[in-house]
């Protein structure tokens, strides 16, 4: 283990238990605020009419067309309802998409936001906002962008179906692997990421067998935050760097793109960053990370093969000249021949190998 780091938790209150929504409109006046704004995707209006109804006058209207990638223009929309209702606050009940709707709001405005987060990718923990404008995402790191309150209620994870429990579950996953090599790893976060690992890992199987297994979900929710944290707290590398490019580049749905790459990119790096991919096999209870990560990813039924979800052939050589084009720390130097066979496995869903 390393003893030379620096260690800085980030300022985010969590509140935690199935019920604890019914406690927003307590969260919403410690923030001081009286005038929110409820964010979802269309998907999740009826929700969030619960909840403003949860809110009562304390809600001033609903915006529900937040998007994955967070593109520009529909938060350029969801600014104007800002100002018409002279909002103070915003709440963003959903998965990544709209959390990161109130997160480039609070961008532009300073307003403090309470998560309500409905999957496992974990977004609200971190002060991170990646935004899409003409097709290309940028992704920038600002302390303002953290939401203030995050409030885990599990019965709100009971409706996600099995499938994206699946890949948003690895995608977690994706944040603690990374963050047990990372440059800036430390002692603190590397137990938050064995701890969320090893929940993740034993909880989605069984919400897999029962999607309505209110033990397993309020597990996973527990790992996915911990997960959170990492990504919040340490910086990402190939994975996530490989991720971003086939997201972007391919438009490439984000958790299933995730769940495919990670037992790839995990056993690509295991043999630079040893000790540190022990631990993940250890939280995985398997031999290797790769070999643990791509059995638990066949277990749970998530995706195996990029072809399967979009990536043309060629984009096999595209997406490796991109992840090639602006180095960036990595435990194992990147080879060009060695990344494109890592992707070349992932499109066919063969089993990785260092
Ligand atoms: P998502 O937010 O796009 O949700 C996917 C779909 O599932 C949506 O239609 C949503 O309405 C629906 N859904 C969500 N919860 C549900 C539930 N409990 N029951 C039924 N349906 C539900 O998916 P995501 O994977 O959570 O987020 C992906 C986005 O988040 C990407 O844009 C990604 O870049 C971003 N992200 C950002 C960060 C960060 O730190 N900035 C971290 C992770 C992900």
């Amino acid at each position: 283990m390393k003893h030379d780091f620096i260690y800085e938790a980030l300022p985010t209150r969590v509140v935690f238990g199935e019920g604890k929504l019914a406690a927003l409109p307590d969260e919403i006046k410690r923030l001081n605020a009286s005038r929110a704004l409820v964010l979802c995707t269309p998907n999740q209006l009826e929700w969030a009419r619960q909840v403003a109804a949860v809110l009562g006058p304390e809600c001033v209207g609903i915006f529900s067309q937040a998007a994955m990638h967070t593109p520009v223009e529909v938060t350029e929309l969801a600014m104007e309802q800002v100002r018409q209702l002279n909002a103070d606050s915003v709440i963003g009940l959903g998965g990544g998409s709209t959390i990161g709707l109130g997160k480039a709001i609070a961008l532009r405005t300073g307003l403090p936001q309470v998560a309500v987060p409905t999957t496992y990718a974990g977004s609200e923990m971190t002060p991170i906002l990646g935004q899409t404008e003409n097709g290309v995402k940028t992704t920038q790191r600002t302390p303002i962008v953290l939401p203030k309150t995050v409030i885990y209620d599990v019965a709100l994870t009971l409706s996600l179906p099995a499938s994206l429990s699946a890949t948003s579950g690895l995608n977690a996953m994706a944040h603690a692997v990374e963050a047990l090599y990372a440059q800036n790893a430390n002692p603190v976060v590397s137990l938050m990421a064995e701890e969320g690992i090893g929940a993740l890992a034993q909880s989605l199987p069984n919400i897999i067998g029962d999607p309505s297994d209110r033990n397993a979900r309020a597990q996973a929710q527990y790992g996915a935050w911990l997960c959170g944290i990492c990504l919040g707290s340490a910086g990402m590398a190939l994975h996530h760097k490989l991720c971003h490019v086939l997201g972007g580049r391919f438009n490439l749905p984000h958790a299933e793109t995730h769940a495919i790459m990670l037992p790839h990119t995990a056993a690509y790096n295991a043999p630079h960053a040893a000790q540190a991919m022990q631990r993940a096999a250890r939280a995985l209870n398997a031999e290797s990370v790769g070999d643990g990560l791509w059995t638990l990813a066949r277990r749970i039924k998530a995706p195996q093969a990029l072809r399967a979800i979009g990536l043309p052939e060629a984009g096999i050589e595209q997406a490796t000249e991109l992840a090639m084009k602006n180095p960036y720390w990595n435990p194992r130097p990147l080879d060009k021949e060695g990344i494109r066979a890592l992707i070349r496995r992932a499109w066919a869903g063969e089993a990785p190998r260092p």
